[in-house]
């Protein structure tokens, strides 16, 4: 057999059909993108290019150049998030899987809020490892029964993902603290997937895991708030004793991360996005406003997509209308046990959110 038996869960999205169908698309109204619809802000460009030019372009140490991490450490103490160690990843991609190789033996349970960032599912398959889901529907609140039926001998720990893809939600801070209730009782990790923490619309900040509990590995990065996407760039921060472990798997599999980006990045945290955001909550407005009244519908208040339910209740039968009517987006059946939901991205621009929204409505 010339594939590994570690592969022997890894499938082919169920729903590979919808892509290959959307393929098929000619100028469609994408509705379905991860990432930003703005540029990478052009004085961070012009950092990256500077330091290209200077020849910052080899090697750089393992777990990050010095001015990163102590920027990245600076900006995190700010926040009030627990760590001891930073490292600087190839995104928070990158992040994810040096924590999976790190923390998962075969057979450990991982719970994951449903609906989830699809990574998660895999990466931990990948180890060995059971991905099991607590349920968070309708309203994507996190409720101490469903945890508490998900937790046993086998939980090695639990991910939150806030700002949430794919719903937008921001878990409230009495949804976190119940949840390091559980976590503290049973000496739990937390991984804290932090990486849209820029993108919050209905109050300055929200709250983060890493600031509530100190058993806390934060995931961080430039790909959304920034959009620096292709420059491939994340960090983590948390106990000393995993990330110290996490830096030599770095050496041994990434073996570093991109030179001119760390440079940029240097920058970005002191780059103010304001807004940028604040145009993604006028998108937010334009697209809950103008689905709420054909579709159940939770107000997202971060990340840049929003998660209704369809009328009837098949996300992928709907998304096969929509893109038979040219429009793109994702079932929910794709972040999700359950295919009762869409996932509409707002990063696009206004024209093409009123003729998305004009089309789904009349498909609802
Ligand atoms: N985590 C979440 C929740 C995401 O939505 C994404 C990208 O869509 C990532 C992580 C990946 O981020 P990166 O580009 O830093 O690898």
């Amino acid at each position: 057999m010339l594939i590994s038996e570690r592969l022997a869960n890894i499938k082919p999205s169920g729903v590979r059909r919808i892509f290959d169908l959307a393929r098929q698309m000619k100028d469609p109204i994408n509705l379905s993108i991860g990432e930003p619809d703005f540029d990478i802000p052009e004085p961070l460009k012009e950092e990256g290019i500077a330091w290209i030019r200077k020849g910052f372009n080899k090697y750089t140490p393992t777990q990050g150049i010095p001015e990163l991490r102590e920027k990245i450490a600076d900006h995190l103490k700010k926040k009030g998030i627990h760590f001891e160690e930073v490292m600087v990843t190839a995104g928070v991609t990158g992040g994810l899987l040096l924590a999976s190789l790190a923390l998962i033996n075969p057979g450990d349970e991982v719970i994951i809020p449903d609906p989830f960032f699809v990574m998660y599912e895999y990466q931990i398959l990948l180890m060995g490892g059971t991905p099991v889901f607590a349920d968070t529907y309708p309203d994507f609140r996190l409720r101490e029964e469903e945890f508490a039926k998900k937790l046993t001998r086998r939980t090695k720990f639990i991910i939150i993902n806030s700002p949430n893809n794919p719903t937008g939600a921001v878990y409230p801070k009495e949804d976190l603290m119940m949840v390091v209730r559980l976590a503290r009782k049973r000496d739990l990790l937390i991984l804290s997937d932090d990486i849209y923490d820029n993108f919050v619309f209905d109050e300055p900040a929200c709250p983060c895991m890493g600031q509530l509990y100190e058993k806390t590995i934060t995931f961080g990065g430039f790909s959304k708030g920034w959009a620096m996407t292709g420059w491939r760039l994340g960090y983590v921060a948390g106990p000393r004793e995993i990330v110290q472990q996490m830096i030599t798997l770095q050496q041994y599999t990434f073996s570093s991360v991109n030179s001119f980006a760390q440079k940029a990045a240097t920058k970005a945290l002191d780059f103010n996005v304001d807004d940028y955001i604040e145009g993604y909550r006028r998108k937010r407005d334009i697209v809950y406003e103008g689905l709420k009244e054909k579709f159940n519908v939770q107000k997202p208040r971060g990340a840049f997509y929003i998660f209704p339910e369809v009328p009837g209740g098949n996300g992928e039968a709907f998304v096969e209308r929509a893109i038979q009517n040219n429009v793109f987006v994702v079932p929910g059946s794709v972040f999700s046990k359950r295919n009762t939901n869409i996932r509409i991205s707002f990063a696009a621009p206004d024209e093409k959110l009123f003729k998305g929204i004009e089309i789904l409505n009349r498909i609802a």
